[in-house]
């Protein structure tokens, strides 16, 4: 059981960050936001998958314009992202952002971030203040030696005492470098000083491979220890997949349930059916399934029925052939080439009745 750290609680749109509200999903767009038609339906695309909060890059003035249009036709929370140019960014809060995300080393020194503070003020919309190791400030890179996560606390910590100069708590923080202990003590360090909401994640953490990998290690890690409000796993590569990422890090760790939780086994000398074959379509036929549902696909009599009998649906392999559990029952037998069409058969039977029954 993780025992989360109790953090403030903002609103980014209709999703609460911090306090008791669960972690939350995020991810960013990464078409051109000056074409508006992709970019909402990249933003569509990414809700389907789950993301409950997006991000939109904001570089000029041409994007505010197709932010504001964007916005109005989001189904999720849109949070503009500007970096160097705070005239764009009291723009955007102004275009009717649901959030908006500055990095302090880049904004353009303290008057220019007390000027955008005020913008979110008087809008009444929250402020991500985004430390990135690859932007910190001279004197802070000088006194450190570099980006450490001394050094990412410090420029976190001169953002809070601006955010408390101006009166404005409605921030959330994150302290992110592209190596995963670097990210993990900066964090640490941040939430035993303050309360504020933090955003998580590994950023620029590389392709898909290295991207899941890191992430979940330093997401995984962040989570278990209680920490961590909101999260985004970065990826190059589509951004749905930071979607499907982010969720299958908090259903591992126990933090929320969103669609089937699928176990499969490895395979071994003893499998006797396409072990393989039979998990990947079933988890394709069902990817779009959000009642939370155990599926089991085991390949023989070893562990086979004990994990197919744990879940909701299961099948344990014999040859040619696999037996059916459905709730800790057996069912019958099914021919190898019907597994997947019963497996998937009865989970949308059992999500539809557990639908009806919410
Ligand atoms: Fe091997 Fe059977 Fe275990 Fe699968 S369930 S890994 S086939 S022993």
């Amino acid at each position: 059981m993780i025992n989360r750290r109790k953090t403030r609680r903002i609103r980014v749109g209709n999703v609460y960050v911090g306090g008791r509200a669960p972690v939350s999903v995020q991810s960013m767009t990464n078409t051109d936001t000056r074409d508006v038609r992709a970019t909402i339906a990249q933003i569509r695309s990414l809700a389907r998958e789950g993301c409950e909060i997006v991000r939109v890059a904001v570089p000029d003035e041409a994007s505010v314009r197709a932010f504001r249009r964007i916005k109005s036709s989001s189904p999720i929370p849109v949070i503009a992202d500007v970096h160097f140019h705070y005239r764009i960014a009291i723009a955007c809060a102004k275009a009717g952002a649901d959030g908006l995300r500055i990095n302090p080393g880049n904004i353009g020194g303290e008057a220019r971030t007390l000027e955008v503070l005020r913008a979110a003020r008087s809008g009444g919309i929250p402020l991500r203040i985004g430390v990135n190791a690859g932007s910190l400030g001279k004197d802070i890179l000088d006194r450190h030696g570099g980006p450490t996560s001394k050094a990412l606390l410090e420029s976190a910590a001169r953002a809070v005492r601006l955010c408390e100069k101006a009166r404005f708590r409605q921030v959330k923080f994150s302290l992110k470098a592209s190596d995963v202990p670097t990210t993990v003590e900066a964090y640490r360090l941040f939430s035993k000083r303050f309360d504020y909401p933090l955003h998580i994640g590994v950023t620029e953490a590389g392709t898909v491979f290295s991207g899941t990998v890191k992430s979940s290690i330093g997401l995984g890690i962040l989570l278990a220890e209680g920490i961590g409000d909101t999260l985004r796993v970065s990826i190059t590569g589509p951004p749905e997949e930071e979607v499907r990422v982010g969720w299958q890090i908090l259903k591992s760790l126990g933090l929320r349930e969103r669609g089937p939780d699928f176990i499969s086994c490895p395979t071994c000398g003893r499998v006797s059916i396409d072990v393989a074959g039979i998990a990947r379509e079933v988890e394709r036929r069902l990817s779009r399934m959000t009642v939370p549902l155990k599926v089991a696909v085991m390949g023989c009599s070893v562990n086979g029925p004990g994990e197919a009998r744990e879940a909701d649906v299961g099948v344990a392999g014999g040859r040619g052939e696999g037996l059916l559990f459905v709730r800790g029952k057996v069912i019958k037998k099914v021919r190898e080439k019907e597994i997947v069409a019963e497996v998937v058969r009865i989970a949308l039977r059992l999500a539809a009745e557990k639908e009806r029954s919410r």
